[in-house]
């Protein structure tokens, strides 16, 4: 199976502006952000959507929101607020097939989404 972008930036064949990384988790900014902050939070282990999630995965979803708050804190957009979205297919606009979550702030956002 072809690699994904992402898993090519977990394995530093592709160049990314990465803020966090640990044993499971890789953090990198969005390449075409949408707002002020725009980091996506991508698991090491491969997932193609959240249709494909197992119950063993529990945990590292889990991880992937303490991630997200941890750096809202560091980025200072705990207070003003953010948003974390996971898309999935199609019709949620999903480009990429390796699960990821979206943390996007610093600025007001709009809601509901288009
Ligand atoms: P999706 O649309 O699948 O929820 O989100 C995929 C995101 O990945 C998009 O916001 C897109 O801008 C971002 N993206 C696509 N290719 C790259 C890349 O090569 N590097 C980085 N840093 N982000 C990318």
């Amino acid at each position: 199976m072809e690699k994904t972008i992402f898993q090519k930036i977990i394995d530093r064949e592709l160049e990314a502006d990465i803020v966090f990384e640990n044993k499971n988790i890789i953090a990198f900014k969005d390449i075409n952000a949408i707002a002020p902050v725009h980091i996506l939070i991508v698991p090491k282990k491969y997932i193609d959507s959240i249709n494909s999630l197992q119950s063993e995965d529990k945990e590292i979803i889990g991880e992937m929101f303490i991630v997200a708050k941890d750096l809202a804190k560091e980025l200072k957009i705990d207070e003003s607020g953010y948003r974390t979205v996971f898309n999935t297919n199609d019709d949620a606009g999903q480009t990429v097939y390796h699960i990821h979550l979206h943390l996007i702030g610093g600025r007001k956002l709009d809601w509901p989404p288009g």
